[in-house]
């Protein structure tokens, strides 16, 4: 990666966290800290790997992104409309009452670019796995990626579909872990570990990655390493920082559902500016 792409990658991740902070801000209500810890996992998948038509969101050709992580959809939906899904507008709407932009993503409302309606934990890598079939069966050579919390992998289910993946040999599917090590609550070692995670995954007959989540350069080798990968299933273990980019509330569980007011949104801002 070039000083050029990465300055255009860093300036994207920028405005969509910005963004983020507006949207909840303006709503009163929300997921912040995953939110801003995910998006530069989302800014790399949207404009640098995955295959897809902001102005023809059902193309046959695309890649699927499975948001199982329902709760970070101000971060889905900031990187949408950087995209070009829908107007950077809409996204002053987020959680109003008839808004396309619900809490968790809701497919029936309307709102292009979400494939799945999310936000019940542990759900998500069942479908990618559905998907993932599908796409063999008819000869579609297009990726699935499923985008998990770290907390989410407590949820029994999600280890039903790793094993059921490994089984059909899906390596079109890519899971992208966000290890952020919180949850809720606290620290997912606190509240139920989930460690040791590699070997966890890998007895599941998974490769795994792992790569800084909020590095750019790192996530270019694990995103080529996952995609060149022929054998099976892949998941991807993405270190972030909950709340990234802003440091009084960074590493900060309590940031997990809570929004900033007014006052502190235009704190935000500035040291966005200086991220
Ligand atoms: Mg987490």
């Amino acid at each position: 990666m070039d000083d050029q792409n990465l300055k255009e990658l860093q300036n994207m991740s920028r405005s969509i966290r910005q963004w983020i902070i507006r949207s909840l801000a303006e709503a009163g209500s929300g997921h912040t800290g995953g939110s801003l810890g995910l998006s530069d996992v989302f800014t790399y998948l949207y404009f640098k790997v995955m295959k897809h038509r902001p102005n023809q969101p059902d193309w046959e050709g695309r890649d699927h992104l499975i948001l199982s992580i329902g709760h970070v959809a101000p971060v889905f939906y900031s990187t949408l409309a950087h995209a070009g899904y829908f107007h950077l507008d809409e996204l002053l709407t987020l959680r109003k009452l008839g808004s396309r932009l619900q809490g968790h993503p809701g497919k029936d409302h309307g709102l292009p670019g979400i494939e799945l309606s999310s936000g019940s934990l542990g759900q998500g890598l069942s479908v990618g796995v559905g998907l993932a079939i599908s796409k063999r069966i008819n000869n579609n050579d297009t990726c699935v990626f499923v985008v998990m919390g770290d907390g989410e992998l407590q949820e029994g289910s999600v280890w039903e579909a790793a094993m059921s993946a490994s089984h059909h040999k899906l390596n079109r599917l890519i899971a992208i872990v966000d290890r952020n090590g919180l949850q809720i609550d606290g620290k997912t070692s606190d509240v139920m570990e989930i460690e040791p995670l590699k070997q966890k995954w890998e007895s599941f007959g998974w490769k795994v990655l792992e790569c800084d989540g909020n590095n750019f350069a790192d996530l270019e080798t694990a995103f080529d390493k996952a995609i060149s990968n022929v054998v099976g299933p892949v998941v991807i273990i993405a270190r972030t920082i909950m709340g990234k980019g802003i440091p009084s509330i960074e590493n900060d569980y309590r940031w997990h559902g809570k929004v900033p007011s007014r006052e502190q949104a235009i704190e935000f801002q500035k040291d966005l500016e200086d991220l």
